[in-house]
């Protein structure tokens, strides 16, 4: 059965737009984005129309590829001391010229609304509420708690290892947390030998690298939930990392791309750029 990572985000952002629409703030989100990136324009102008449906606010600070790293970071400050802007997401990847963790580095953890700045990250590590947990990991744990899947002591095996995805989801699953943690987690990654065997031993295997049709059925455990966090062009269209019509026969849920994780991690991005707004009041 499919995962309706859509309809899950609907009902989330329904309830942000309540909120937002029944109270006296409007919360402000800054975008950042850096070149003629064309997937990366895409990805801006899907979270700038999902800021508008709910009420958020957009504020995009559009700037050319070459811009310097030092005019960069000029703007994040003024962004961090602006009192009316509650967010600010720097569109990734950043031409090589420009240090991606510098810039992360520079945002203020409190309108980190991505979750990417060490202050967060080591938060959420240690396991404290009191940060901004990054929007896919987020939109996850969400997911799994809307189908009610129970993570305590289940394997969970992740594929990737990267910052944003891999590694802060990892730490979530074993966080001592009855809601979404308490799991036995593994880590894949591309030095990984003997994939599909472990792979096959995952209750629930999560998918974040990048390459469509990685995961194959021979892969995948009977009964599994599959979560599919790739995102890839073939040929024009949308394909996750999970080679869907095959997985699907044999797994009990599976996330679709799109409309699985996706339109997730948006929900996420709007309920973190409100709750830094509520913060700030
Ligand atoms: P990344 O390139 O930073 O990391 C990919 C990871 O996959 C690496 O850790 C690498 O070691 C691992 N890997 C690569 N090839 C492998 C192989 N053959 N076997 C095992 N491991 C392998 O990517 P990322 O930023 O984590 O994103 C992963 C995918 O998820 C991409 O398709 C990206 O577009 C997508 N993504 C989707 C969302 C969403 O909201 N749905 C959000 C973020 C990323």
């Amino acid at each position: 059965m499919d995962i309706d990572g859509k309809g899950v985000a609907k009902e989330w952002r329904d309830k942000i737009r309540d909120e937002i629409i029944n109270c006296d703030y409007r919360p402000c989100l800054a975008f950042i984005l850096v070149g003629n990136d064309l997937p990366s324009k895409t990805y801006v102008r899907m979270k700038e129309r999902a800021c508008a449906e709910v009420g958020v606010l957009s504020k995009p600070l559009y700037f050319s590829e070459d811009i310097s790293e030092l005019n960069l970071l000029k703007n994040i400050n003024i962004l961090n001391n602006d009192d009316t802007i509650h967010g600010i997401l720097v569109q990734m990847p950043l031409p090589n010229h420009i240090n991606s963790q510098k810039i992360i580095n520079n945002i203020d953890p409190n309108k980190d609304v991505d979750g990417f700045h060490p202050t967060n990250v080591g938060k959420m590590v240690i396991g404290e509420d009191d940060c901004f947990i990054s929007c896919t990991p987020f939109g996850i744990i969400k997911l799994l708690e809307a189908y009610q899947i129970n993570t305590k002591g289940k394997h969970v095996v992740i594929i990737g290892r990267s910052n944003i995805v891999g590694k802060p989801l990892a730490n979530l699953l074993i966080q001592k947390n009855d809601k979404y943690g308490n799991a036995t987690v593994t880590v894949a990654h591309s030095y990984t030998e003997d994939l599909t065997k472990i792979c096959k031993t995952g209750d629930i295997l999560i998918a974040a690298i990048g390459k469509p049709n990685a995961i194959t059925i021979d892969m995948v455990k009977s009964g599994a939930v599959v979560i599919d966090v790739g995102i890839n062009y073939v040929q024009n269209k949308i394909v996750g990392d999970v080679d869907y019509d095959n997985v699907s026969k044999i797994c009990s849920l599976i996330t679709p791309v799109p409309g699985g994780v996706g339109p997730m991690t948006i929900a996420a991005l709007l309920h973190n750029t409100l709750q830094s707004c509520k913060k700030k009041i």
